[in-house]
């Protein structure tokens, strides 16, 4: 796409897709398992496919990207990176993280012998001071971080990876690149659970990864993929592209609907905190306004007053929000994080975590309002 299109014009085109045989300007859905070795250049689907190859190229422009993998799920995107870490490195994380992916840093350090080191980013220079020259490979990073809706500054963990000789990963599911790219800060990989904001319709299991270089990780990384077979299948790469051409209208509303309710909630007499990136309350609301340009997104945590029973009861007490997992659909969901995560992470026992979808804000504030009036 050219450079002065901007970001909305090319995703509600589906990077303007036009089919050169057809005319067609939306792509066909290429199920071929194997193709013809004198033709196209693709040899098998488990290396490539037509169809994900039309969402990828949308998705190395939109991460300004030099090229874009695209996965069966964000978590097998996480997987392939991680598996390029090797025994005796280094890997570096906030001890608040995606926990799938944590746990499986904590599995797959302990069998291939890489160390990790979990740094409490709420601390100033905690980040930095967990960094080790020389023997840190990889820094990994969350921008509004699962589930406590931390902030990371990811300029300033882009300059302490490479000064300590380390590359650093952004997961970047909470903050699509509609609100912040990565790559552009110094991320050197970007990954994103295209399940969640890209796709934006819970009907869809998809990761995605670019890369800032094409370099010999990338080629490890590739291989990675195609020896486990954890493409993805070309119906989702399909259904994730049509939702792609409405991710900018969804996350304005998505961002507006959730100011909104962080702003009623901030204080109310049955919540402690609501931690969400766009409240001037936030500790690190100057990071998030700096670098998040295009809104705040749905993601927040509100700690309700009381304990894990209170947060369990306000869980089971929605009506109009689904208590469900997942996030960054257009409807709205409800999870109590602690019975989920608290084995791993010091994720707080009443902390509720809410994803903001595009109902009408006054409906989601009455909902929760009743939610919280049974505590
Ligand atoms: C959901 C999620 C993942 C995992 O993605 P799946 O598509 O569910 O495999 C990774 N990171 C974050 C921050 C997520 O929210």
């Amino acid at each position: 796409m050219s450079p002065d299109v901007r970001v909305a014009s090319m995703l509600a085109q589906g990077n303007h897709f036009v089919d050169p045989a057809t005319g067609a300007i939306v792509p066909p859905i290429h199920l071929s398992a194997t193709f013809d070795r004198g033709v196209g250049g693709i040899d098998y689907r488990r290396t490539e496919n037509p169809t994900n190859q039309v969402v990828e190229t949308a998705l190395a422009d939109l991460d300004g990207a030099a090229a874009t993998m695209t996965f069966s799920s964000g978590m097998a995107a996480a997987v392939t990176v991680l598996e390029t870490l090797r025994a005796g490195q280094h890997l570096v994380a906030p001890i608040f993280l995606y926990n799938g992916i944590k746990r499986w840093i904590l599995r797959v350090s302990k069998l291939r012998g890489f160390t990790v080191s979990f740094a409490d980013i709420r601390e100033p220079g905690a980040l930095e001071a967990a960094i080790v020259p020389g023997l840190t490979a990889m820094v990994w990073t969350e921008v509004v971080i699962n589930p406590t809706c931390d902030v990371m500054d990811v300029a300033a963990a882009a300059r302490a990876a490479h000064a300590a000789g380390a590359i650093l990963v952004v997961d970047a599911t909470f903050t699509p690149p509609v609100t912040i790219r990565p790559l552009d800060l110094g991320a050197d990989l970007v990954m994103q659970s295209a399940t969640k904001y890209l796709n934006g319709h819970s009907d869809v299991l998809a990761g995605s990864l670019s890369t800032r270089e094409k370099n010999e990780r990338w080629t490890e990384m590739e291989y990675v993929r195609m020896a486990t077979g954890s493409v993805l299948h070309p119906l989702d790469a399909w259904l994730l592209l049509r939702g792609m051409r409405t991710l900018v209208v969804r996350f304005k509303q998505i961002s507006a609907n959730a100011m909104a309710v962080a702003e009623h909630f901030a204080r109310h007499p049955k919540v402690e905190r609501v931690s969400y990136p766009g409240l001037e309350s936030h500790p690190a609301h100057a990071v998030a306004k700096h670098e998040l340009q295009g809104g705040f997104g749905g993601m927040m945590a509100i700690e309700v007053r009381g304990g894990l029973a209170e947060a369990k009861r306000v869980a089971e007490a929605v009506k109009l929000v689904i208590r469900a997992t997942s996030l960054g659909s257009v409807e709205s969901l409800l999870e109590h994080r602690f019975p989920l995560e608290g084995d791993i992470t010091p994720v707080p026992e009443n902390l509720l975590r809410l994803s903001i979808g595009i109902e009408d804000s006054d409906d989601l504030i009455n909902d929760l309002e009743q939610a919280l009036a049974t505590i």
